[in-house]
């Protein structure tokens, strides 16, 4: 069993002393926003359905520092950037095309703020110095996108001494990866960072971003969710994305609706003979997940985790059936993962590779562990990383 390391609290001392290090100085203070697993509401972000994610223990900290200049100076020691190199960039002439690589998210996120923030006193905005620190895996579906975007936004906001109410904040985050990195994702990742809190998972109506906290007691109940990280990254997560988006764009304008989330399983089947049989399917996942993410809010208030794994193990077959987003590796960590006792299981994030997430038995996580890394042995997949998660409060300062 893999524990994640190096810890949190190193992390933010970490983030600190290469602070002082690289700028020669004290920092006005360290923030930090975590990763995220959705639990359950895979794809209906951006069909305007209901999503629901937990944030994890995996975070991004980031030690700022304001400087008399417009200029941004970024490091970072995660392995896409070299942690040795200061990039810098104007704070005033962020676009899409001035920025590439890693700090295009920062830099992104540092234009969000500035375009939320547009009207409002901004005599206290100018250059920043950041040194960031993260233990969220890069690219494994556990957004380590948004912890950094999410971590750094908060500290602007609180520097920049801007009253940005929490949906601007949101939309500043979105903005950045929409805009800046130009990534089409939807706001499920930048509010579970922002908003999450320890114990509960985010309910959000993706149709007008509202959430609302739902408990979510998985220590209480004996049980531990766990991620395995195939390690895959599929060439075609780009193109299969765009392609499973226009199939639901389709077929919600063939049934006459602004958007999936409109449509009842019973309206579907109704107008079955108006869609063709693939973008049938592809609306059937839609449909039938965002039931199961109202079913597990249910059952999550009424009885508790323990109640959900059918409907985890539900969404797993309607990703890999209908939606046909799974690869090999995630489906083999699913069925191992059951194999060894887990009481529900499934692909979570964009699909074609990343992560999956597994609510099992605490007594049973080392069984389960066993049993992925054999089955994935045996299918001659890469290793898998497997790591217990634990739901966690969203973005905050964490020092002066
Ligand atoms: P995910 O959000 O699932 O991890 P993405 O592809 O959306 O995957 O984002 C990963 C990218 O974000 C990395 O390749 C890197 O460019 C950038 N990134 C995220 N966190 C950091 C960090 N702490 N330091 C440097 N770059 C980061
Ligand atoms: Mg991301």
């Amino acid at each position: 069993m893999e524990s994640p390391a190096p810890t949190a609290t190193t992390l933010g001392e970490e983030a600190l002393a290469g602070f002082r290090e690289r700028f020669g100085r004290e920092p006005d203070g360290v923030w930090s926003a975590p990763g995220r697993v959705n639990l359950i509401g895979e794809h209906t972000d951006y069909n305007e359905g209901f999503v629901l994610p937990v944030a994890i223990d995996q975070r991004t900290w980031v030690a700022v520092g304001r400087t008399e200049d417009r200029v941004v100076r970024l490091v970072s020691t995660s392995s896409s950037a070299s942690g040795e190199t200061v990039i810098e960039h104007g704070l005033d002439d962020i676009t899409p095309e001035s920025v590439d690589g890693w700090s295009a998210y920062p830099l992104g996120t540092a234009w969000g703020v500035l375009q939320g923030a547009e009207g409002a006193d901004l005599s206290a905005v100018g250059g920043f110095d950041a040194y960031f620190t993260s233990d969220v895996p890069l690219g494994a579906g556990l957004s380590s996108s948004a912890a950094i975007e999410c971590a750094l936004a908060t500290a602007l906001v609180d520097l920049w001494a801007l009253d940005l109410s929490d949906d601007e904040l949101l939309r500043a985050t979105v903005q950045a990866e929409n805009v800046i990195v130009g990534a089409p994702t939807g706001i499920l990742d930048q509010s579970a960072s922002l908003f999450s809190r320890a114990g509960h998972a985010l309910f959000i109506d993706c149709r007008d971003s509202s959430r609302e906290p739902i408990p979510f007691l998985a220590t209480e109940a004996g049980l531990s969710l766990v991620v395995i990280d195939t390690r895959v990254k599929h060439a075609h997560a780009e193109g299969g994305y765009g392609d499973r988006r226009a199939a639901c764009e389709e077929a919600a304008r063939i049934l006459g609706v602004p958007a999936l989330r409109d449509v009842t399983a019973e309206a579907l089947e109704a107008g079955r003979d108006r869609l063709d049989e693939v973008t049938y399917r592809r609306a059937r996942h839609i449909v039938t997940e965002d039931e199961r993410v109202q079913q597990t809010v249910a059952l999550l208030r009424s009885e508790g985790p323990r109640s959900i794994g059918d409907l985890l193990l539900a969404s797993h077959a309607s990703m890999r059936d209908d939606f046909e987003i799974s690869v090999p590796e995630l489906d083999t960590a699913v069925e191992a993962a059951v194999s060894a006792g887990a009481i529900g299981a499934r692909m979570t994030g964009g699909g074609f590779g990343g992560s999956a997430i597994a609510l099992v038995d605490t007594d049973r996580v080392e069984m389960l562990t066993d049993a992925v890394r054999a089955a994935f042995a045996e299918a001659d997949f890469k290793e898998p990383a497997i790591f217990v998660v634990a739901a966690s409060d969203g973005a905050r300062r964490e020092s002066d």
